[in-house]
């Protein structure tokens, strides 16, 4: 199956961007080529077909970016674009964002694999309001005053005022699990605070990326504000995050990678946000009806392909309940219909990429090995296409390393538990603190447990929920600062001090 298969389910506005076929990347407002013509294939993953080509971006290019950006940043009308002006572009940019909804929607499924409809609902639906949310703090970015003292000059007068200021040229990395979503959580506060950004979008999936930046040009912002490098993490990644013209680098990626990146920040001191993997645990309580654990479980894993970073990949069942609820979630997971991201029946589509599947399966393998039950699902689903079938595993070790280590695949291993302490230092016991959830009525057990999880969300009686206005970030090896939420903004704001004899 080629593109031509699927076009028919594709509106033609997606279908016209697709057929382009050799697309260009944004530099200081101009569409161009990678300055020494490298070019990248994406592969749709339902059907393996090449569906485009981008540039891959060389350091050539990073430099011209970086240039652009610093531009639009230190002179031209950015500079001197007042909040409201920053507002009024961020809303525009928005209805833009939902008017094309469908477009983009269309474009992410056909790039990563997801379904349509889900990402229309969900990716899109939440990246328009996420750049709603941040426009409205565009107007509200305020210092303070501070009554000063002095000791060693009682007789002076002095005022003290605080400003907060744009951090400039933001470097942008992200994942390929949610293109459009990912790219915004960084665009919002960078654009809201007066920052510029050389956005990078993963290389498995740049397309929304490239369609969005004909977005921001039609909402009217000026050239070079937002620069889109399409490219590798070796080609464009590394040099961009190198780069000593960066403010600022906001990755959302591994944790492998992003230890690099921090040591790589350390050498100009670039400011950095880094939002990393998970293991995040699902911790069912004994008062927990089975049916409605099991129902939750299989949302929290099997949503987008298990290719969330805080997708409840480790479920802890009290032993009371444990076999019926491992017998509930095999069955939701035997019941999901497989398909491409366009067929509106289709509950699990493709993995991201061949790589992805093939580390996905060689995880299943290693629980296997490492003593690991499958009690349903195991590999490959089909022959043509990156799918993976849904799968639950049992009988683990808490230190085998599909429970230690992010798979990001649709695979759940299931532990039985005694306690809430037990279940504590189990769900804590993993490297990564990104999520977790709580499920049961007992409100004396889950406020006791909340404290007690090392996690930067703990969701109750709910799983993978996210809103504009909920800061967003991990504790340990799930990296440092927030998306999302006020929070969001101190990552693109300096502080400045003022101080004046009067
Ligand atoms: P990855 O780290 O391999 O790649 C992420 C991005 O970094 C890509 O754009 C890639 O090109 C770039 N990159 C790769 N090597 C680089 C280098 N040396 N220097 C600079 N950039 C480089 O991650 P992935 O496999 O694309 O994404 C999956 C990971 O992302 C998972 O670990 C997942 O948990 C994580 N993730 C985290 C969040 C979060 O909010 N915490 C959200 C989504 C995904």
């Amino acid at each position: 199956m080629n593109l031509n298969d699927v076009k028919d389910l594709l509106s033609s506005a997606a279908q016209e961007f697709l057929a382009r076929g050799n697309h260009r990347m944004l530099i200081g407002g101009q569409w161009v080529a990678a300055a020494g013509g490298e070019t990248l294939e994406v592969v749709n993953p339902a059907t393996e077909a090449v569906i485009a080509t981008v540039p891959a971006a060389q350091p050539a290019d990073v430099d011209a970016a970086v240039a652009a950006a610093r531009r639009a940043f230190d002179s031209g009308p950015w500079s001197r674009a007042k909040p409201a002006e920053r507002e009024r572009l961020l809303l525009r940019l928005a209805d833009l964002m939902e008017q094309n909804g469908r477009t983009l929607a269309e474009i992410e499924s056909i790039d990563n694999g997801k379904s349509a409809a889900i990402a229309q609902a969900v990716d899109v639906g939440l990246s328009v309001s996420y750049m709603r949310y941040m426009a409205g703090w565009a107007t509200k970015i305020e210092g303070s005053t501070v009554d000063v003292s002095v000791p060693f000059m009682p007789d002076n007068e002095f005022v003290n005022f605080t400003r907060r200021e744009p951090v400039g040229v933001v470097a942008a990395v992200v994942a390929w699990n949610f293109p459009l979503l990912l790219a915004c959580w960084k665009l919002g506060p960078a654009l809201a605070t007066g920052c510029t950004v050389v956005l990078k979008p993963a290389e498995q999936t740049p397309l929304s990326a490239l369609f969005l930046g004909q977005l921001i040009q039609e909402a009217g912002y000026p050239d070079g504000v937002v620069n889109v490098l399409t490219g590798d993490g070796i080609g464009a990644g590394a040099p961009l995050t190198r780069h000593p013209g960066v403010n600022k680098i906001t990755f959302t990626g591994s944790t492998e990678v992003g230890k690099l990146i921090g040591k790589a920040a350390m050498e100009n001191m670039t400011r950095l946000t880094l939002e990393l993997g998970g293991k995040s645990p699902v911790i069912v309580l004994e008062d927990c009806d089975p049916a409605m654990a099991a129902a939750g479980a299989a949302q929290a894993i099997y949503f987008n392909q298990g290719q969330v970073c805080c997708a409840g990949s480790r479920l802890y069942v009290h032993k009371k309940n444990f076999d019926r609820v491992v017998a509930d979630l095999a069955s939701h997971a035997s019941a999901m219909t497989i398909g491409h991201g366009l067929d509106p029946t289709a509950q699990l589509g493709p993995l991201v990429s061949r790589e992805q599947m093939e580390r996905v399966c060689s995880y299943i393998d290693i629980g296997r090995q490492q003593g690991g039950e499958i009690v349903v699902g195991g590999g490959r689903a089909t022959e043509v296409g990156y799918f993976v079938k849904p799968t639950v595993m049992t009988k683990v070790d808490q230190k085998a390393r599909v429970v230690q280590e992010e798979i990001f695949g649709p695979v759940v291993v299931a532990m039985p538990y005694d306690d809430l302490d037990e279940v504590a230092a189990l769900a804590n016991d993993t490297p990564y603190g990104l999520g977790a959830s709580i499920w049961s009525n007992d409100l004396s057990r889950v406020h006791r447990l909340i404290p007690k999880i090392k996690a930067g969300t703990v969701w109750v009686n709910c799983h993978n929920m996210l809103d504009a206005a909920m800061p967003f970030g991990g504790y340990k090896q799930s990296g440092f600062g927030k998306e999302m939420g006020r929070a969001a903004l101190d990552g693109y704001l300096e502080q400045k001090s003022v101080f004046m004899a009067v």
